[in-house]
């Protein structure tokens, strides 16, 4: 019998405990096992390699994803360093070019340095990712996120999936949850997400995962996470798995705050732009209709005017949070060019579009009314 995304959010990985018949189990908060020989164990040795917290929690997390496996890892860009390091020096990643601030400083600060090349293209066009695969043999690793942050463009999965060869494609995401979108089953080899968003849910935790259902490399990936020990603990394993359980009713009323909030700015004389693919005017939106089963909690949008506007309609703000991360209950606001992406040189900024005038909105599950409400305060004064 197979069971539908609300119960096995709840009840993989979360059985009982045999022995006191917990119905929460415990958190192993231990970093050793008592041998009863030498090697003669009951399958764990050491908490770096191994803990039962965090191989529950890696059971749940990738039975979300359909997938066969999943390694967890003490944050996103831990879990984005482990999938580079399947790669070889001189190979050669396709990446998107406008992800996570972070991934394109760990791809040109850290990375490069190795011998790994980098190119960026706009992903939402299929036709520029064409032309950049010219020879197959070239690039080892395609990195993509849909949708994009901050700037929301929507990338076909399927179609890339067609495209890239013997690359491996990596998908990060983090913005949609596999509730609303699982890109193994759309050819992606790779999934990785960071946990301290919407699977944690609740903003008290920093962690990473990677799925897969490739057997070799969820061994290479299971042997990094050992042998380079950015593991995550097993108190932070405990609260993304008790923040798992309530993703599928989180993520609804995500979607359903975001398309008010979307259609509430999209109406507004001082907003010159939203991006959300919700919007039947979001250029992504028919590939969003197609591969996702709704169009999640963020949103972005250009105020009219540049930085002064941003800076005092974000200081206006009482019920948005001014604050990077996304993904938790509380609605965040978030000014991409001097927070999350300030790590992007201004050049490439502006090639990415990311500019002065751009906010980026994590729709939290406050009521409706109370949110734009907020934003219709803060715009005013502005
Ligand atoms: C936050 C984020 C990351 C990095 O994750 P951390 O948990 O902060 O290390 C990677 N990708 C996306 C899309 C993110 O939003």
């Amino acid at each position: 019998m197979s069971f539908r995304f609300e119960t096995r959010a709840i009840h993989t990985g979360s059985e009982p405990d045999p022995q006191t018949g917990a119905v929460i189990p415990p958190i192993y908060a231990t970093s050793t096992y008592a041998q009863e020989a030498p090697g003669v164990h009951k399958g764990y040795d050491y908490s770096r390699a191994d803990n039962p917290t965090r191989q529950r929690l890696e059971r749940a997390l990738a039975d979300l994803e359909n997938a066969q496996y999943c390694v967890t890892f003490a944050s996103g860009v831990a879990a984005t360093a482990a999938i580079l390091t399947l790669l070889e020096p001189g190979d050669r990643v396709l990446s998107g070019d406008d992800t996570y601030g972070g991934t394109y400083r760990l791809f040109e600060q850290v990375y490069r340095k190795y011998g790994l090349e980098f190119c960026y293209v706009d992903t939402s066009d299929l036709e520029a990712v064409r032309s950049h695969l010219r020879d197959p043999t070239d690039t080892k690793l395609l990195w993509i996120e849909t949708p994009t942050n901050p700037r929301m463009k929507i990338t076909d999965l399927r179609g890339i999936a067609e495209l890239k060869g013997d690359a491996l494609l990596a998908v990060d995401n983090t913005f949609a949850s596999p509730y609303l979108q699982r890109p193994l089953e759309l050819g992606a080899d790779l999934v990785l997400h960071s946990s301290t968003k919407y699977l944690g849910g609740h903003s008290d935790l920093i962690g990473g995962a990677v799925m897969t259902n490739d057997p070799e490399l969820h061994e290479r990936l299971k042997f990094i996470q050992k042998s380079v020990g950015a593991v995550p603990s097993p108190f932070d394993c405990f609260l993304v798995h008790r923040g798992i359980k309530t993703l599928a009713v989180r993520m609804r009323t995500h979607c359903a705050n975001a398309r008010r909030v979307a259609q509430f700015l999209e109406e507004h004389p001082a907003v010159e732009r939203v991006y959300y693919p919700g919007l039947e005017t979001h250029p992504g939106h028919e590939v969003a209709k197609r591969q996702m089963d709704d169009f999640g909690g963020m949103v972005s949008f250009e105020i009219r005017g540049g930085l002064p506007e941003a800076t005092a309609f974000l200081q206006k703000l009482r019920v948005f949070t001014l604050a990077e991360s996304l993904g938790g209950v509380e609605s965040l606001a978030n000014h991409p060019a001097t927070m999350t992406h300030a790590s992007i040189p201004p050049e490439e900024r502006a090639r990415r579009g990311i500019r002065d005038s751009l906010i980026r909105l994590s729709v939290g599950l406050e009521h409706p009314d109370d949110l734009v409400e907020d934003l219709e305060q803060a715009l005013e004064a502005v």
